[in-house]
């Protein structure tokens, strides 16, 4: 009987230090999957924390931590109200289209309390916003607030095939930790963008401003040598923009030097340059183009301007005309960079001129000088007055 029990005991005692083992293999597995996928996202955590730009660190979330967390779609979404973040990345990449999985909202629903993550089942009658492209065949979700000084300022979205992969029971302390870190990055990355610009936009006009067009006009220059593609200039001059100050302002006047900033903007194409160079003096770079096409595009400014009806001081409408010269670099140009482009400059500033000389209103480049103008400077050059 006793040996009976000693060996039940025996048994059952085996039995016990087995679950023991196996209880113990599992949770080492799962110890062991748990500082695999800590280890993949503390690499990627330092790859977001290195990222300097926005669009780098926006490409780097949609497109790598899809890898990173196993999951078939990642979206993000982001409240974009003044359009910031749309504006930064079309400076940026000004030919490539949106990035794939990136949704900008003005504004984001309203919540009451701060929002906590969802994991569940995919629903299919949410905001569609969310995930865009919409996904097929995805069975569960995660969507993590991205909050930043207690604010909502985006989610993280993930969608998988797999009803386990997002469910309820399982543990958000990995993927919080990261939206953190996301959300910590946005900010540095908004703020980055933000200096950048301040250093480089004139802030009357929110155009860049003559230090980034010096420096934006040497690189085209390396481009015209690189690439023989054409390079042309504008010089743009409101023409007697004293009289509007004199007559109605300096505040009217800063609205129309607004105004004819928005107007030239609206005839230009993204990866056109348009910079404040001066006062009431607007400059536009035209890579990639010759001065045929650039004098249409200048007729067409002018001739916006001088259509638009300002109301400078109560209802009657004004007229405001500009005056502009053109320029092109040379099909292969001598010098340094810096060199082309003050010879750029210097000849689109000398067409300007010819352009006031005639009665303003009007487009001058190196193809059509006034006849008059162009005898009376050949004349000054025959008296030997200078050298222009
Ligand atoms: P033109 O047709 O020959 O170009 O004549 P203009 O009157 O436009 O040229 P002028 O150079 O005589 O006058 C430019 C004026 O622009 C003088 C200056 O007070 C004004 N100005 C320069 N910067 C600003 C600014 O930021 N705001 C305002 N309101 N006026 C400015
Ligand atoms: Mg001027
Ligand atoms: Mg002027």
């Amino acid at each position: 009987m006793i040996r009976l029990i000693n060996f039940d005991m025996n048994n059952q005692s085996q039995t016990e230090s087995q679950q023991l083992r196996d209880q113990l293999q599992s949770l080492m597995d799962a110890a062991r999957l748990n500082e695999k996928k800590w280890r993949r996202l503390d690499q990627f955590e330092k790859q977001l924390i290195a990222t300097r730009t926005l669009p780098e660190l926006i490409r780097l979330m949609l497109e790598n931590y899809k890898t990173a967390c196993e999951t078939d779609v990642v979206t993000l979404v982001l409240c974009d109200p003044e359009y910031e973040i749309r504006r930064i990345l079309e400076r940026s990449q000004p030919d490539s289209d949106e990035i794939p999985g990136l949704v900008l909202l003005e504004k984001l629903p309203a919540h009451d309390a701060e929002p906590a993550p969802y994991l569940g089942p995919f629903d299919a009658e949410m905001e569609r916003a969310i995930f865009d492209p919409w996904p097929d065949a995805c069975h569960s979700m995660l969507l993590l607030p991205l909050m930043r000084q207690g604010e909502l300022v985006g989610s993280l979205n993930m969608a998988s095939s797999i009803a386990e992969r997002f469910s309820a029971d399982r543990s958000t302390d990995f993927v919080e930790r990261l939206a953190n870190i996301f959300s910590i990055c946005l900010e540095n990355a908004l703020n980055h963008e933000r200096l950048n610009l301040i250093g480089l936009t004139d802030p009357l006009t929110g155009i860049f401003n003559r230090r980034y067009l010096e420096t934006r006009c040497q690189e085209e220059a390396a481009n015209v040598r690189r690439y023989r593609t054409p390079l042309c200039a504008m010089f743009l001059d409101i023409d007697k923009f004293k009289r509007i100050n004199d007559t109605h302002g300096h505040l009217i006047g800063d609205e129309v030097l607004r105004t004819v900033a928005g107007l030239i903007k609206s005839e230009l194409r993204s990866n056109d340059v348009l910079a404040r160079y001066g006062g009431e003096e607007f400059v536009v770079l035209l890579p990639q183009t010759g001065q045929h096409h650039a004098c249409e595009i200048a007729e067409r400014i002018r001739h916006t301007i001088a259509s638009h009806p300002f109301r400078l001081n109560g209802p009657n409408e004004s007229q405001v005309t500009i005056s502009i010269g053109i320029a092109q670099v040379a099909e292969e140009p001598e010098g340094s960079d810096l060199e082309i482009a003050h010879k750029l400059f210097a000849t689109a500033d000398e067409a300007l001129y010819l352009a006031k000389e005639s009665g303003r209103n009007k487009v001058v480049s190196e193809h059509n000088r006034p006849a008059s103008v162009a005898a009376k400077r050949s004349l000054i050059r025959m008296l030997g007055f200078g050298a222009a």
